[in-house]
């Protein structure tokens, strides 16, 4: 029977990622850099899956997203304006005893976690990198590496305004780097210095944003969960007025029931027109907005959902996360939803003999241009299943002696291990229509369900 989830703990899903090539520590020949982590071969196709998924919901699904890609750099006034200069900070405190430094809010005592000692009284320490344009290291030189990507946006409003041929409501997305010199990192991709952020800005007219507010709450709870994320490992919290940044007039955090508790994934800001207005303020420039229909100049305010791309990998890998014992062996899987699965299908020659490898070589040519495919001809078949389990591959393409007589595959399901045998020309078409979802057991012409022990 499969223990979903339940008993995942961090220690087995890093190793599982190191095993797998999903997620390295960074620099890790020199003992790494703490809160920086590198992706490897199969972590990359999740992220990329990732953020995929997200910008055809956000952007290539609506006609009210517009995309954008602003730079990392940016002109420090962005950040006075902003108020990160004055207000990105996170309150400090240090152990008298072992000089360990803690944030003062991820504290539950007033006494340092790891030998007790006596604290500090709070300093508040600003969080943005900062880092030299030019030759001369001086205070005007000085730049701030983005700790995240919002700020690109508000300062491009005219600019999607002008180009984008929108009508309020509309919104401005984007993905990208983002960096903070958190105090204290942990639990692995949750959080760390250099991440990547998803989130985007939706400009609403005054008075409408209790509406999009929820409106968003919504459409963000639901992507999780058509990407396979259980609803009851997700939950909504409202913060209460006193925990809101100083911009925002209502926010509420996603959450996600990790390994460790529950965890913000997600988090959705109220953000009034403050961004804008400052903006405006402090270049000189208008940040109105002329509604042609309602003959108005306003600044408009907005909703933003924002969420790191690694923290949501780290949720879809919690979740896709099973262990099951198979044959009196440990069978690890990752249920991943296909559209985020590292590879669609393997496919699996079952020896490496002349005229058996020709014809998988085919298969994996022919299959190859549609989905991400991988060829495996090293080992048993059962060992190969169970990487492609780790790996998270929905399907496994195994051609055998038999193949080469009656010109039929059999292709295996990661989740129930059911297997169907099909005619090698319709192997295309049926991965595909599995991979969109349809049941497994829906055969193409001339298929049939093979009955064998689950393997
Ligand atoms: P937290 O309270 O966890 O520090 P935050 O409230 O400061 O997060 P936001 O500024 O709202 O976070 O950032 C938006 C999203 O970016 C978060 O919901 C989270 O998914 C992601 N995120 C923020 N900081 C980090 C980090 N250090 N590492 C990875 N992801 C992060």
């Amino acid at each position: 029977m499969s223990e979903k989830a339940g008993n995942l703990t961090m220690e087995k899903l890093v190793s599982l990622c190191q095993r797998r090539g999903f997620i390295f520590p960074s620099s890790d020949i020199y003992g790494g850099l703490s809160g920086c982590w590198d992706y490897g071969p199969a972590g990359i196709e999740l992220k990329r899956n990732v953020k995929e998924a997200w910008w055809r919901s956000i952007v290539q699904e609506r006609d009210d997203m517009l995309g954008m890609d602003t730079s990392i750099l940016m002109n420090p006034k962005v950040w006075e304006a902003s108020g990160h200069v004055t207000s990105f900070s996170d309150p400090l405190v240090e152990c008298k005893n072992c000089h360990l430094r803690w944030k003062a809010d991820d504290l539950r005592e007033n006494k340092c976690p790891t030998c007790s000692g006596e604290l500090t009284e709070e300093r508040m320490f600003n969080t943005m990198f900062k880092t030299f344009v030019g030759p001369v290291e001086d205070d005007t030189a000085t730049v701030y590496l983005r700790p995240e990507t919002a700020q690109g946006m508000f300062v491009n409003f005219q600019n999607a305004v002008s180009t984008g041929r929108k009508r309020l409501p509309f919104g401005i997305a984007q993905q990208g780097k983002a960096f903070r010199n958190e105090i204290t990192t942990g639990n692995f991709i949750f959080r760390s210095r250099e991440f990547e952020i998803m989130e985007f800005e939706y400009f609403i007219k005054p008075g409408t944003q209790d509406k999009w507010f929820e409106y968003w709450i919504n459409e963000r709870l639901a992507w999780y969960q058509k990407l396979g994320i259980d609803k009851d490992r997700l939950q909504l919290h409202r913060k209460k007025k006193e925990d809101l940044a100083h911009y925002a007039i209502a926010g509420a955090d996603i959450e996600y029931n990790f390994p460790w508790g529950w965890g913000e994934l997600e988090g959705i800001a109220n953000r009034t027109d403050y961004d804008l207005k400052q903006h405006s303020a402090a270049s000189g420039k208008s940040m109105e907005y002329y509604d042609d229909e309602t003959k108005e100049h306003y600044v408009p305010y907005v909703v933003e959902p924002s969420v790191g791309a690694d923290r949501a990998i780290l949720a879809f890998m919690c979740d896709a996360y099973d262990e099951e014992t198979v044959k009196d062996e440990l069978r690890v899987v990752f249920h991943f939803h296909p559209d985020l699965a590292p590879v669609k299908v393997a496919v699996l020659p079952l020896s490496r003999k002349e005229n058996l490898a020709a014809l998988a070589k085919d298969v994996y040519g022919a299959l190859r241009p549609c989905f991400a495919t991988q060829y495996d001809d090293t080992q048993a078949i059962g060992r190969r299943y169970r990487r492609q389990d780790e790996l998270g591959t929905p399907y496994c393409v195994t051609i055998d002696f038999a193949s080469l007589e009656d010109n039929m595959a059999t292709i295996r399901e990661r989740d129930s291990m059911d297997q169907i045998r099909v005619p090698v020309a319709t192997l295309k078409t049926t991965l595909l229509a599995k991979l969109a979802g349809e049941d497994f057991s829906i055969l193409p012409e001339g298929g049939r369900i093979q009955k064998q022990v689950k393997s």
